[in-house]
């Protein structure tokens, strides 16, 4: 590749590892980018989100050139019964303005132009390089140091210190033996479609004017019976779906993705969202969902884990901590070049900034939904059935009083199941949806 030794060497061109590799290179320090991909994206999919402050962090005013769809100025959380669904949601027209909050997008054309920024400031990229191993350097009778990984062409590429940034499969990361082997529990697997429809088209159905987006989360029925969501966004000339759940319930279902997919497309006011619209692309992919107790051992003599890899996720969130922890990480690994100094004891400053993060304080509270869904696989569902029912009695025009309409939509509540559980399951849904 040229260089002898790099100061780093990143593995994974998803947001993580391209946030990394270019706050070194804008720091003079040498970095090669792996990626085992055709081109950065073309593995990666997500809803989804890319969120206008944490990326400014990594490139202020980002929006004037990336390849974002809309700027997303509605925001809905439906919870979907079989012929209805209760909606909460904000449409906020300051969030079409510079420097808006969020925008849609699709990753395989957003990582390969953010992976760009990093070789535009340096960065050495190759791709089509699956990184299978790591190396090491002896540096006592019983210690040694990562020193570099090895391709699956057999080349190996020296370094001081290995970002790993590989996502969610995280193989390198146990190979390091910085973790063990992870639960389905601790997984969620996702498939999402994308759809095209004239821009037209979409902003009818959205009620959007032009240049505006949206985007929708659904629990309940997309599902079928699984914890987790579907998802829509609007992006400029296409939709995005997604649907999935915990990985365990899936299996124990006897579900595939596909057949998650079709239901959620069949589904009455899914379809009239969609009607029309060609499919054009197909993906799925894990969501880390291990939260605080399975986050991996962040660093070593060497090297740093980052991203999904790192399992920094937290609600709908995901590439922006994986920016985050690349910045984090990139600013380690400057400092342990000052010091010429690449041990655990130095790159541990890394783990430590993880640790006081905002977004850490987020992840350890999400602790209890995870042990809470393990134990009430259906509350989702539940719930999703419990608010559209009361709803139904709402609004359904009755030859009854107010009071008596109201007592029987109480008793009907508490048939399904004790209030004290429907609360329950509400408030650990509305920790866990991460909507907003
Ligand atoms: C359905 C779905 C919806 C989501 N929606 C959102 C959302 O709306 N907003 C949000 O912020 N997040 C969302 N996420 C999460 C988000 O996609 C991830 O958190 C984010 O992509 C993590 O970035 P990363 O760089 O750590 O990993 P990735 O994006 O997975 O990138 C890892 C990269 O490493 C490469 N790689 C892996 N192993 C090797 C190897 N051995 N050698 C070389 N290259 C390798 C891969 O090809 C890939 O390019 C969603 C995820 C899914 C699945």
């Amino acid at each position: 590749m040229g260089n002898d030794r790099y100061d780093a060497v990143v593995v994974g061109a998803g947001p993580a590892g391209s946030s990394a590799a270019l706050k070194m290179a804008e720091n003079d320090l040498s970095v090669a980018l792996i990626e085992r991909g055709k081109e950065p994206g073309s593995k990666n999919m997500f809803g989804g989100n890319i969120y206008r402050k944490p990326t400014a962090k990594i490139i202020p005013a980002f929006w004037e050139e990336a390849p974002l769809e809309r700027p997303l100025v509605t925001d809905e959380l439906w919870m979907m019964d079989k012929t209805s669904a209760f909606k909460v949601g904000f449409t906020g027209l300051e969030f079409k303005k510079a420097p808006y909050n969020k925008f849609s997008a699709i990753r395989s054309q957003f990582d390969k132009w953010f992976a760009q920024q990093a070789v535009n400031e340096g960065a050495h990229l190759l791709t089509n390089s699956l990184a299978t191993d790591l190396v090491y350097h002896k540096t006592g009778l019983l210690n040694k140091k990562v020193d570099g990984i090895k391709l699956d062409t057999g080349e190996v590429i020296y370094a001081n210190v290995v970002v790993l940034a590989e996502g969610a499969n995280a193989i390198l990361t146990k190979k390091a033996g910085l973790r063990g082997d992870l639960e389905a529990s601790s997984m969620t697997l996702y498939v999402k479609e994308e759809l095209a429809l004239p821009a037209k088209k979409i902003e009818e159905r959205f009620k959007l004017e032009p240049g505006e987006g949206a985007t929708i989360g659904i629990i309940g029925y997309p599902t079928a019976g699984v914890v987790g969501k579907g998802g829509i966004w609007t992006n400029k000339e296409s939709l995005s779906l997604i649907v999935g759940g915990y990985l365990n319930q899936i299996n124990n279902k006897g579900l595939n993705p596909y057949q998650m997919l079709y239901h959620f497309k069949n589904h009455p006011l899914i379809k009239r969202l969609i009607e029309g619209a060609k499919p054009i692309a197909y993906k799925s992919h894990i969501i880390p969902k291990g939260g605080y107790e399975n986050i991996p051992q962040l660093y070593d003599d060497g090297i740093l884990v980052i991203g999904d890899a790192a399992m920094m996720v937290s609600g709908r969130r995901g590439t922006d901590l994986a920016m985050i922890t690349g910045l984090y990480a990139a600013e380690t690994v400057a400092q342990a070049r000052a010091a010429q100094d690449f041990s655990a004891k130095l790159l541990k400053g890394y783990h430590k900034r993880v640790m006081n993060s905002f977004f850490m304080k987020n992840i350890k509270k999400s602790k209890s939904a995870k042990k809470y869904y393990k134990q009430h696989p259906d509350s989702d569902f539940l719930i999703a059935k419990a608010v559209n029912d009361a709803a139904y009695d709402f609004f359904r025009v009755q030859l009854k009083s107010n009071k008596e309409k109201m007592n029987d939509i109480q008793k009907e509540l508490l048939n399904m199941q004790p209030l004290k559980k429907t609360i329950t399951d509400l408030y650990y849904g509305w920790k866990d949806w991460g909507v907003f």
